[in-house]
């Protein structure tokens, strides 16, 4: 799944969700980069929403930083929420 690379103050889930876990060293148009199995920030409840808190579920399993895999566009929260990515910036996976 090709997608733009999430980072933790550019990009966010629909829902204004802030991501918690991002690269203190690796950045993306200026953010950190997130990183696999961040947690969000509490947000809702909103009917219909999952898990709340929640956290990311899936994650690039070929782009890695110190070896956690790296959240794109698309990829999926525990509560259901996708997350939105760069839009110029790809992870080609
Ligand atoms: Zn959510």
């Amino acid at each position: 799944m090709a997608g733009g690379i999430t980072t933790s103050e550019h990009c966010a889930t629909p829902f204004g969700a802030a991501f918690q876990l991002a690269s203190p060293n690796v950045k993306a148009g200026g953010h950190p980069v997130v990183l696999e199995s961040s947690p969000l920030s509490p947000h809702g409840p909103i009917p219909g929403h999952g898990e709340i808190p929640s956290f990311m579920n899936t994650s690039s399993t070929s782009v890695r930083i110190n070896g956690a895999g790296v959240i794109r566009q698309g990829d999926v929260a525990s509560c259901g929420d996708e997350a939105t990515g760069h839009p110029k910036i790809m992870v080609g996976d």
